[in-house]
């Protein structure tokens, strides 16, 4: 037998969504639960791939069934295609699978030609309406199907207006549309060298195919991207019998909401406009009414129209977007889906669903999107104050949040600014782990260069700072820097917005995040399910208590480094590195250790008996290092060496590749006294605080960017011994434990072995993907954009797991590391912790917990909750 491409909505249901879109799948629903839809068919998502497949060819297996059910539609409607007396007219709408508004265009009133529509006008008896239908259908199959752009039809819409000095379309008559038709094919002929396609059928096949082709359109490849949609899923395209809302004032046409999708209100939310068609309602021409007046004007129809809406919610179980036609007084659905919502929206309406009986609690941690939590954790600009911004440039939306301040171009400024009180947005070319003390004091960054894994905007979504990166519109000139049209000086008011990626001009008032009662409520119930813990990756105790405030069992991750940037050590830090001997390097390391130890002692405090992981010193040593010569200068005095000394120090330091240099393990072997200090200064800490708090603290110690057993055993034999001797001297009981990082592939392969001598692994996965695909991370957003815009990558491997290769090293890791230890404690601290699409690939391979950023913390919740919901472990 053929293959079926080709389904009536009769013949599918809700089921369907794979196979014929949710479009598709919805209006079948629809037409077999009852409600008045406009019949049709659904062309599959499986043609689409074949048209893929076929070299963007339709087939003609596709092609013939399409006509075959055109005919079962003439029976089912008692009118023909192309037909004089009685003409079928379609709309051709694409759907994909997941829902992807205005990604792709629909074509209304196909089936017009210069014969049929003078049929239309006599079986109407409204000439005008006909020849409205028409120019609308030439204008929508110019810019779907030939892609001329629809603003080009707008100017002789425009022009026309202007001849007749008339403002508004419904002031058009007859004449006129037919007048418009015929301007409109002209266009046509002169832009495409065609004439306007008459026949009906090569019309349809020919939307067809556009609606397959639009599915790798950019917006289309880019929408995908962002919402983790795969190009495999492909598109169906819905094609359906015309109903007016064009034919006169009882007819009408618009899209409503069964609950407020701003604010989660159990109340009918929506617009309307009389004697209008398809996108008219959104496209601002005319200002469409509130659905209140509906009630009024056509009382009988909006009755029908609110119990549908009660139909729909109870079937679905969720809030419904819905699209609806009133043609005479005669109500049609044309599309139901589940509405977007805000985060405070979807929270409180999932709450009252629960509430009122319609799903259960595990349900509702199920309806929500984890990434949408993002909004709730955030200040952000009321929308109010939002409507008097002015939009300056753009940038990548690295850190979400909302900023407004002065602006300043280095870390000193900032301190200078917010020393006095004032707010400081950080602009620069690019951040670097010097700016770090003056990005932690600014309300947000900016940076002209750099991607969504660069410095600024990983440190930034750390600290929960708004960031916008990478913004082509910033330039340096001089002391001034030019955004978009302007330049602006040190001092200016910008804001950003890190949600969007957008730069204002001057001050906007920003609200700060509220967690409400619906949110703690939802939570708790996403809690109850979740099987993985959720720990938090920070530095101090700040982050860790706002950590803990959104949820977080213990810290993943301390990062010693970022301690070693501020002001008070960086000196110290310096003096340590540019030591020319052990001793001289001992001396510096014994004024860190108290400073590190009391670091560390605030967080126990906060963290108390939760777990804490330090990992020690990672980054290569250079980047601790001055670059200005001023600054070399003013150490070089400090330590009675000359500023030639200290320059011979930083050129011998210099790597060619420092992300594979002189880091992490590496650098506790060649000075284990740096490991010394830190286990000193981590179990001292702990002891104190024992001591102080009457707590059992449980210190993790974390090894970074172990490739060989040998590696880490090296530097656990340090950490063994001093840990020992400080504990036998405090007289106390102290349990800590000794781990490694697992961001090598090489400790993927063997790690086995380094079970043997690690008590617990933490994945590295930002190294790991660095290391596994071979792309530098400072180097990678150069080219991985050209790689998005040949589709050769859909997704950013550094911030969605690659599942099938660095995601398979995390595999190999796991049973082979358990394969030794059964019990070997497993979690992740790269920034892939955050994304809920790895969460969840990390709970399905065994993971016992993922670590992340504060302000992810309860995503993370939610994500582990769903996973464990969609796969349960057993007890
Ligand atoms: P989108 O996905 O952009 O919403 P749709 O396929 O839903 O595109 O079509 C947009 C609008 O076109 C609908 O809201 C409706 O107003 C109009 N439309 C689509 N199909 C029909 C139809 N069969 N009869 C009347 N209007 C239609
Ligand atoms: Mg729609
Ligand atoms: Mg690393």
């Amino acid at each position: 037998m053929n293959k079926k491409y080709v389904y009536l909505f009769s013949e599918a249901d809700g089921s369907y969504k794979e196979l014929l879109g949710g479009k598709g799948a919805n209006l079948a629903e629809m037409t077999k639960i009852g409600l008045p839809v406009p019949q049709g068919f659904t062309v599959s998502t499986e043609a689409c791939n074949l048209y893929y497949e076929n070299k963007e060819q339709l087939s003609d297996a596709v092609a013939d069934q399409v006509r075959e059910n055109i005919v079962k539609l003439e029976e089912i409607t008692g009118k023909k295609f192309g037909d004089l007396e009685n003409p079928l007219l379609v709309s051709v709408r694409s759907g994909a699978r997941a829902s992807m508004p205005g990604m792709m265009d629909t074509v209304l009133n196909l089936g017009l030609n210069d014969e049929v529509v003078v049929a239309l006008a006599k079986k109407t008896n409204n000439e005008r309406f006909a020849y409205d239908s028409y120019r609308r259908f030439i204008q929508m199959f110019a810019d779907v199907v030939m892609e001329i752009p629809k603003q080009q039809f707008e100017v002789i819409i425009d022009e026309m207006k202007e001849e007749r000095n008339i403002s508004d379309d419904a002031e058009f008559t007859a004449e006129d549309y037919k007048e418009m038709v015929q301007r409109f094919k002209d266009y046509y002929l002169k832009h495409h060298h065609e004439t306007f396609p008459s026949d009906p059928f090569e019309q349809l096949i020919a939307s067809v195919t556009s609606v397959f082709r639009s599915w790798n359109n950019d917006r289309a490849v880019y929408y995908r991207r962002i919402n983790d949609i795969p190009a495999a899923w492909g598109t169906a395209v819905n094609v359906q019998e015309m109903v007016f809302g064009n034919m006169g004032d009882d007819c009408a046409t618009g899209v409503a909401f069964t609950r407020n999708p701003a604010t989660g209100e159990k109340k009918l939310f929506g617009e309307f406009l009389v004697n209008a068609q398809g996108e008219d309602v959104v496209a601002g021409t005319r200002t469409p009414l509130p659905m209140e007046e509906l009630k009024d004007i056509m009382p009988d129809a909006y009755e029908e129209f609110e119990r549908h809406c009660e139909t729909l919610e109870n079937h679905y179980k969720d809030m419904q977007d819905m699209e609806f036609t009133i043609e005479n007084n005669k109500l049609y659905m044309l599309q139901t889906r589940s509405g977007k919502r805000t985060a405070n929206a979807a929270l409180k309406i999932a709450v009252d669903l629960v509430n009122e009986g319609l799903i259960t609690e595990k349900e509702a941690v199920l309806q929500i999107n984890p990434k949408q939590l993002d909004a709730l954790l955030h200040p952000h600009f009321s929308e109010e104050a939002l409507k008097g911004g002015k939009v300056i440039g753009t940038g990548l939306a690295a850190s979400p949040g909302a900023a407004s301040g002065q602006i300043v171009f280095t870390a000193k400024e900032a301190k200078e600014y917010t020393d006095k009180g004032k707010k400081a947005i950080l602009v620069r070319l690019e951040t670097s782990p010097e700016d770090i003390e003056g990005m932690a004091l600014s309300e947000g960054i900016l940076t002209a260069r750099g991607g969504m894994t660069s410095h600024a905007a990983v440190v930034a979504r750390g600290m929960g700072i708004c960031c916008v990166s990478g913004s082509t519109d910033v330039s340096f000139r001089g002391d001034k820097v030019r955004i978009g049209e302007r330049e602006y000086s040190r001092g200016d008011y910008i804001s950003l917005d890190g949600t969007t990626g957008k730069i204002y001009e001057g001050e906007i008032a920003s609200e700060e995040a509220t967690i409400s009662g619906d949110f703690e409520k939802f939570m708790n119930w996403a809690d109850e399910y979740r099987q993985i813990g959720v720990r938090t990756n920070a530095d101090t105790p700040k982050d860790a208590q706002q950590a803990i405030d959104f949820g977080a069992e213990g810290i993943g991750l301390v990062r010693t480094e970022h301690m070693f940037f501020e002001a008070d050590r960086i000196k110290l830090v310096r003096e340590m590195i540019l030591s020319k001997d052990e001793a001289g390097r001992r001396k510096a390391l014994d004024q860190l250790l108290p400073i590190q130890q009391s670091d560390f002692e605030g967080i126990y405090e906060v963290m108390k008996e939760l777990p804490v992981t330090v990992r020690y010193l990672d980054p290569p040593l250079h980047e601790f290092l001055p670059t200005k010569e001023s600054e070399m200068q003013e150490l070089a005095d400090d330590m009675g060496l000359t500023l030639e000394d200290i320059k011979e120090t930083v050129a011998g330091l210099h790597e060619f590749n420092p992300m594979m240099g002189h880091r992490g393990v590496r650098l506790s072997i060649s000075y284990p006294e740096i490991a010394e200090m830190q286990t000193k200064a981590v179990i001292r800490a702990a002891l104190a605080v024992q001591k102080r708090l009457d707590v059992k603290v449980h210190p993790e110690i974390m090894i970074p960017l172990v490739g060989h057993i040998t590696e880490l055993n090296y530097v656990k034999e340090v950490v063994d011994r001093v840990a020992n001797e400080e504990i036998e001297a405090s007289g106390q009981e102290l349990n800590y434990t000794v781990g490694t990082m697992i961001e090598i592939p090489r400790a993927c392969v063997t790690a086995d072995k380094i079970a043997e001598s690690a008590d617990f692994f933490s994945f590295g996965t930002n190294d790991l993907t660095q290391y596994g695909f071979g792309f530098s991370r400072d180097d990678a957003g150069n080219f991985l954009n050209d790689y998005y815009e040949k589709s050769v990558f859909e997704q950013d491997p550094f911030v969605r797991i690659d599942e099938e290769g660095v995601g398979e090293l995390v595999k190999i890791a796991v049973e082979k590391g358990r394969s030794t230890k059964p019990n070997l404690k497993l979690g992740i601290c790269g920034e892939h912790g955050g994304d809920p699409a790895t969460i969840t690939f990390l709970y399905n391979v065994g993971l016992d917990y993922v670590s992340c950023s504060p302000y992810r913390v309860p995503i993370a919740r939610l994500a582990a909750a769903q996973a464990s919901i969609q796969n349960p472990r057993e007890k």
